[in-house]
């Protein structure tokens, strides 16, 4: 009711995927769950106690307004860890809610000392290395800098973590870079070592080194797209499948299942003759009689525009393609060929329907979009529900 298309949300996808996560990546790392932009788009108030239910005990968020979603989600006294965003005058409220974060600079360090002096409580921090990505990160003279201020008033901080992030470990065109982005990282954390400063635990993987370059693993991992159920690219998946394979025929099935299933209605199912245009403009013509049915999502809803003429969405379990251009908040696709197609019927837009399915990464090979991008734009005002 209400509502023009619904986002389930399936608990055993979920728990799947973080079952072959940590039998890749080994029990005894541990798993911190990636739940910026709105967990992918799957919402966060929906992703965090789903993940607990599965054993999740960190996560790790972009901003402070994605922790405070993230700390009136959990159920249990999970950690939850800010990797961006976080105004200084912001840096009491995450100490006194035990919210760890990213020091990347200088300036950061000297606010939350001081602020963990006036409350009277630590300060838990990761610091992050720049190693090469060069986006953020602590350079080797900030390092020098940041271990003088953390000296000066020990009782003040503890540290969580030393980490840092690679420059696209997704494609192997970016391999020499990381190894180097490695070293550096190597090479900080013993200094650190020396200065006597406990590193507490090394991160360095998101989902595509967790899953291809077992040196970065440390002693926990950063997983965002896998748990949601996609390879970071096709690159990592084939990599993936030449490893069990060893050559072999074995068929492998995939280990990661897609959490989301995204379905609407058809609204109206109406018959256009031979040679007449489709919904706005001239961009599809039909030349014989057809059958078009309306969908009431459109690109307002996330469905990208660039699949005019080139979508599909599921109904009775063929595919049906979307006709002429993408509305704001309408699609029209042809029904023709489904003879018994009509008002009410489901469309899936992503996921399963009997034994077709729809995903995001063809929906997302076909906008030219990575699926990161797609899920992301999942308005949050869809509808989720959980299911098993
Ligand atoms: C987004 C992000 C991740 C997770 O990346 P995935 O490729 O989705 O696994 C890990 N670490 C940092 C710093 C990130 O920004």
């Amino acid at each position: 009711m209400f509502h023009t298309s619904f986002i389930e949300l399936s608990e055993s996808a979920l728990r799947k995927n973080f079952r072959f996560l940590q039998k890749k990546v080994g029990k005894d790392v541990l798993i911190s769950s990636v739940i910026k932009g709105n967990a992918y788009g799957h919402g966060i108030r929906y992703m965090v106690p789903m993940a607990e239910k599965c054993g999740i005990r960190h996560f790790s968020v972009f901003s402070s307004g994605e922790a405070l979603a993230a700390l009136n989600s959990r159920t249990e006294n999970s950690k939850i860890m800010i990797m961006g965003h976080l105004d200084n005058e912001d840096i009491p409220w995450a100490i006194e809610n035990r919210i760890s974060f990213y020091i990347f600079d200088l300036d950061r360090l000297q606010a939350a000392l001081t602020a963990a002096k006036k409350l009277g409580h630590p300060a838990l921090l990761h610091f992050e290395l720049e190693t090469g990505l060069n986006r953020m990160g602590l350079s080797k003279e900030d390092l020098e800098a940041a271990v003088d201020l953390l000296k000066k008033q020990p009782e003040d901080w503890k540290l969580e973590g030393v980490c840092t992030h690679f420059a696209g470990a997704e494609s192997i065109t970016n391999y020499v870079r990381i190894q180097s982005q490695l070293q550096n990282y190597h090479k900080q954390c013993s200094w650190l070592r020396q200065q006597g400063i406990e590193l507490g635990l090394q991160h360095t993987a998101a989902s595509a080194a967790a899953l291809s370059y077992p040196e970065t693993r440390f002693d926990m991992v950063r997983v965002g797209i896998a748990q949601y159920g996609y390879w970071p690219t096709q690159e990592i998946r084939m990599n993936y499948y030449l490893t069990q394979t060893n050559g072999g025929e074995k068929k492998i099935k995939d280990p990661l299942h897609r959490v989301i299933r995204w379905s609407s209605r058809i609204m109206h199912v109406h018959t256009v003759g031979p040679g007449e245009f489709i919904g706005y403009g001239t961009s599809y013509q039909t030349s014989r009689t057809q059958r078009v049915a309306t969908i009431p999502i459109g690109y307002f809803h996330g469905f990208a525009r660039t699949l005019s003429n080139t979508g599909h969405v599921l109904i009775n379990g063929r595919r049906s393609p979307v006709l002429g251009v993408v509305n704001m908040n309408m699609i029209l696709v042809d029904v023709t060929d489904i003879k018994n197609a009509k008002k009410g019927d489901e469309a899936v837009i992503i996921g399963k329907q009997n034994r077709s399915n729809i995903s995001v990464a063809s929906f997302s090979d076909m906008a030219n979009f990575l699926n990161y991008e797609v899920l992301v734009r999942l308005p949050g005002e869809i509808p989720r529900i959980v299911v098993e």
